[in-house]
């Protein structure tokens, strides 16, 4: 291939599938191959909803390219110094990768290419700000969310990077490889998702920041009302940057500072998960390891009912059949199933987890893992391990007038008043078809106590 002109990189695209606001193609040059490896370790477990997902994010940024990005499949380390070969590039660009398969992959893909004397350069992250670099005036990393939030703003962050309008000549990539077909995966029946890509992130932004964001601060915990952004999946694969949301943040914006803050709790999971990357299977409090919890029979067949959305219990019967419907969960409702799945059923916060991770288009190791552990009371922060949600009041608090609990569970949708929240207290029990709870809160919540009371001391 001819070498006149700028000097050749390749940028090899994770999870920044966008062109707007991104260090790393700055950094890659005028004259750039962009690159997606399909990588079998990370698309495997990823289930079908952000396996699809990532195909149409992947087809919206070859869009966005003309046709322009090569997409292989194999191993990073074999294939990537081929393609910088074939192309004469010195340097292959990516953003800096923070959990722990990837920055292990990086790793040996960075002693692969050095072999041939190409560089691995790395840019800018999935971060405002880059895990590991805010830490307490001792240098040790933070263990709870408020003074890491208070340095976070302080420590403060770059501008987005300019490179919407970035006069990029990129690399034809029929002259290096044959680009793999992407895979047609068929959507799961009864799931929708999004649509993809950066344009559509956004659009979402964009719509979000004119109309809900002034009332986010009260919104935020109201899955009856489209009171959030529901951008998580585009932050999950770049389609958007948070630097980008940040810098929209102008003027004292109403709902602005709530909503900061929100992203500040993404970034950081992203960094205990960096400073601690076992977290990401162990308790993060050690102390929980040896943690009374149920197996066998019985426990298996709660832990089915508390997938299909049949634990009697309407709003978490409602989140999970969101989840199964779209791939997606309000966080209000996260938590509160979440908890149901640890302090009543009292079965291991990392069995949620990993059917989180599953069904989940936002699955995201660090804000899924950390999350679920602090909600179980072995992760981060001060979050008591004592608090036990009721899903009764959390569902009368919530969502009111059970508007959330009717879109996702058919069977009650005909209740009037308070009966939505427990349906058992109805005269004739609950209508045709909807289970009677699978276990008694009230008893649970004794129970849960107890088990933590003999870890805690
Ligand atoms: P918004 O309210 O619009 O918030 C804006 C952004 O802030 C979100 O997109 C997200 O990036 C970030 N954010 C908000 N709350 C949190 C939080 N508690 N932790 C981390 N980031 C946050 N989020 C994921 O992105 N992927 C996951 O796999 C994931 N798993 C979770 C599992 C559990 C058990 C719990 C309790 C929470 C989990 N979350 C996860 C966090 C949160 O529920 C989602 O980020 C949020 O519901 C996404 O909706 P949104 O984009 O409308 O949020």
């Amino acid at each position: 291939m001819s070498t006149d002109g700028p000097e050749p990189a390749v940028l090899w695209f994770r999870r920044d599938l966008r062109l707007g606001d991104h260090p790393a193609l700055v950094a890659a040059g005028q004259r750039v191959l962009g690159v997606f490896v399909l990588d079998d370790r990370l698309l495997k477990p990823a289930g079908a909803a952000r396996r699809i997902f990532l195909v149409r994010s992947l087809r919206a940024l070859r869009e966005q390219l003309g046709g322009r990005l090569l997409i292989v499949s194999g191993d990073p380390a074999t294939v990537l110094p081929e393609i910088a070969d074939a192309v004469s590039a010195t340097s292959v660009h990516i953003s800096a990768e923070c959990a722990p398969y990837g920055r292990e992959r990086d790793q040996a893909v960075r002693a692969a290419l050095a072999r041939r004397e190409i560089d691995l350069v790395a840019t800018g992250s999935p971060y405002a700000i880059t895990p590991g670099r805010v830490r307490k005036q001792d240098g040790d990393p933070f263990r709870v969310f408020a003074p890491f939030y208070r340095a976070w703003l302080e420590h403060g962050w770059r501008g987005p990077a300019d490179t919407e309008k970035s006069t990029v000549d990129w690399i034809d990539p029929g002259a290096v490889a044959e680009s793999v077909e992407l895979p047609d995966e068929p959507v799961p029946e009864g799931l929708t998702l999004p649509e993809a890509g950066e344009k559509a992130a956004l659009t979402a932004w964009r719509e979000f920041r004119k109309g809900a964001l002034a009332d986010y601060p009260d919104d935020r915990d109201r899955p009856d009302r489209p009171g959030t952004t529901r951008l998580s999946t585009y932050l999950r694969w770049g389609a958007v940057h948070p630097r980008t949301l940040l810098a929209d943040l102008v003027d004292d914006l109403p709902g602005g500072d709530s909503f900061r803050r929100e992203l500040a709790w993404r970034e950081f999971h992203a960094d205990v998960l960096w400073h601690r990357p076992e977290t990401a299977r162990r308790n993060y409090d050690r102390r929980f390891d040896v943690f009374d919890q149920d197996t066998g029979k019985a426990a298996d067949a709660a832990f089915d009912a508390w997938c299909a959305g049949q634990t009697g219990y309407p709003i978490v019967d409602a989140g999970m059949r969101q989840l199964l419907a779209e791939g997606w969960m309000h966080n209000r409702i996260r938590m509160v199933v979440a908890s149901f799945l640890v302090k009543d059923l009292h079965l291991p916060w990392w069995r949620g987890a990993r059917h989180f991770m599953r069904r989940l288009v936002d699955g995201d190791l660090a804000s899924n893992q950390l999350n679920w552990q602090w909600v179980a009371g072995c992760g981060t922060d001060a979050a008591p391990y004592f608090r036990v949600f009721n899903p009764v009041t959390q569902s009368q608090k919530f969502d009111q007038d059970g508007a959330y609990i009717r879109t996702y569970v058919p069977e009650l949708r005909d209740l009037t008043g308070q009966a939505i929240h427990q349906p058992w207290t109805l005269p004739d029990g609950p209508p045709a078809g909807y289970p009677l709870p699978i276990v008694a809160h009230a008893e649970e919540r004794q129970e849960a106590l107890r088990r933590y009371g003999a870890v805690t001391g």
